[in-house]
């Protein structure tokens, strides 16, 4: 083992952190903590400390933490078939099964799955499909995705693009030309205050049918979104929001890409957050809670209207030029096996929207009420607390103040992780899908004390 002062030099010395101020950290200023072990919704740091993790990670650890069924089939995997790739019709027992278990649990009309790694590629092999698709079509104009402001999608080229966060684009040139964004569903940042739920999604709506008539129909291939907003601030969408944007997107031919790579698998308390919210998409975003992140594994599930097209393009073409060395890794695979199979078993999805309801009615009945919360909202075991300077004007606190992650670090200090998210001083919350009511309980008191600690 080595000696703490040893890690933390080598750390400084040596270790490019994504999404870090890299400066602070590289002069030793920035918070950090190195992990040494989880159990359960537990993890624990290399002081001995033990956290409750009520953000699962990066919301992918949603079986939870030190699960051995996964971790054995893991070992078994490694010990029998450690790698062989997917190309040319290759494949192995643990990828062809969890494709099946895959499907299986997937909306009707999906049709088969590509296996990536991480959310951000398997995005882009969405857009890198669907324009093959479009060219197969003899429609080689039709091209652009529509993204909405705040979603996550990513961190690449074109996924980098598609996410509709600031950061990601200002000084990486992006977003690429063929990325276009609309209004994001939130409601509480409505443009105007008078607006009702109603108002606010025909407005969405008419903002995307401007969009499509400024760019031309025939110049745009997709639209992609989260069907919750996660990273963007963990903002449901108003009701009857989905009803509204799928008419548009069938009117002009416009292909729907759900990015469930936080909310598939369970996290809404539904099999898929298509489900929840009736979306009926052409592709479909798998990663985070398909192995519990037990080991990197993404996919893109496509529906029987695209896979149709894809044949076509490789009848006439031959076989289609896309594939990682990675694609479907047995270990990955196995992982996923061993996950899905634990979700069931468990009831997880169950547990999530029963836990994850309750969690969201304790965390409004202790925390909504304060001067500073000016809403606390969520679904299934996704919850967010949004903190503002002035609750009537719904005015953001000075940025440089950091609220945000001065109430993240209170919490903790206490022994909580939640998530300071960008836009604002939003504390997020993404619990493991095997949440306790008790455990539901410890979050909200530590946040409750956070949120009074920093803002009285
Ligand atoms: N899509 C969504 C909805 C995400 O939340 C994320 C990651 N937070 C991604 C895509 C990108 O996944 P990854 O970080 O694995 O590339």
């Amino acid at each position: 083992m080595l000696r703490n002062d040893q890690l933390d030099q080598w750390d400084r010395e040596n270790f490019f952190h994504p999404s870090t101020h890299l400066a602070q950290h590289a002069r030793g200023e920035s918070p950090s903590r190195i992990v040494t072990g989880g159990k359960g919704v537990y993890i624990e740091d290399r002081d001995g400390k033990t956290l409750l993790d009520a953000f699962a990670g990066l919301y992918c650890v949603n079986v939870g933490y030190g699960r051995t069924e996964i971790a054995d089939a893991i070992a078994e995997q490694a010990r029998e078939l450690a790698y062989y790739h997917a190309y040319v019709g290759h494949g192995t027992e643990a990828s062809i099964t969890l494709a099946k278990m895959v499907l299986d649990r997937a909306p009707d009309h999906m049709s088969k799955v590509y296996f990536g790694l991480g959310g951000s590629d398997a995005n882009e092999t969405n857009v890198k499909l669907i324009w093959y698709y479009n060219n197969i079509l003899g429609r080689p104009e039709k091209k652009k995705i529509v993204s909405r402001w705040r979603g996550y999608h990513g961190s690449g080229l074109v996924t980098g693009s598609l996410t509709g966060l600031k950061a990601f684009h200002d000084k990486f040139d992006l977003p690429l030309s063929q990325v276009v964004h609309t209004e994001a569903p939130c409601y509480y940042r409505r443009p105007d205050l008078a607006m009702s739920e109603a108002d606010f999604v025909g407005h969405c709506a008419a903002e995307l049918e401007s969009l499509i008539e400024r760019e031309g129909a025939d110049t745009i291939a997709a639209f992609i979104g989260e069907p919750i907003l996660g990273t963007g601030g963990i903002v449901p969408p108003p009701a009857g929001y989905w009803a509204a944007i799928q008419p548009i997107l069938q009117k002009h031919d416009i292909l729907l890409i759900a990015d469930e790579v936080v909310t598939g698998f369970g996290r809404l308390g539904s099999m898929f957050g298509s489900d929840h919210y009736g979306l009926k998409p052409d592709i479909i975003t798998i990663a985070k809670g398909l192995t519990s992140a037990y080991a990197p594994l993404s996919g893109s599930i496509v529906s029987d209207k695209v896979w149709k097209v894809l044949e076509q393009g490789t009848d006439e073409n031959g076989p289609i030029g896309h594939g990682w060395t990675y694609s479907a890794h047995p270990i990955g695979a196995a992982a996923g096996v061993a996950n899905l199979k634990l979700i069931d078993e468990l009831g997880l999805v169950e547990n999530a929207g029963r836990v994850g309801a309750y969690l969201n009615q304790a965390m409004a009945d202790a925390l909504a009420g304060h001067a500073h919360v000016g809403e606390v909202r969520g679904e299934g075991m996704l919850c967010a607390v949004e903190l503002v300077e002035d609750k009537d004007k719904r005015a953001f606190f000075d940025p440089g103040r950091k609220i945000g992650m001065g109430v993240a670090a209170a919490m903790a200090r206490s022994g909580v992780i939640a998530r300071a998210m960008p836009q604002g001083d939003i504390i997020g919350f993404a619990p493991p899908l095997c949440l306790t009511e008790a455990e539901a309980d410890r979050i909200v008191d530590v946040a409750r004390a956070a949120v009074e600690e920093v803002l009285g």
